[in-house]
């Protein structure tokens, strides 16, 4: 499966640690809006 915001693999352990996510760590972190900001 590939992140709906990159289009890169999500690692494994992170879809078994987030069941259901969709997201890699980083999109993950943009998304909740914690510490990304420096994304854009
Ligand atoms: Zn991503």
């Amino acid at each position: 499966m590939d992140c709906i915001g990159c289009d890169e693999p999500i690692p494994e352990a992170r879809r078994l640690a987030e069941k259901g996510c969709s997201r890699c760590i980083e999109c993950q972190q943009i998304h909740e809006g914690r510490r990304a900001r420096n994304a854009r």
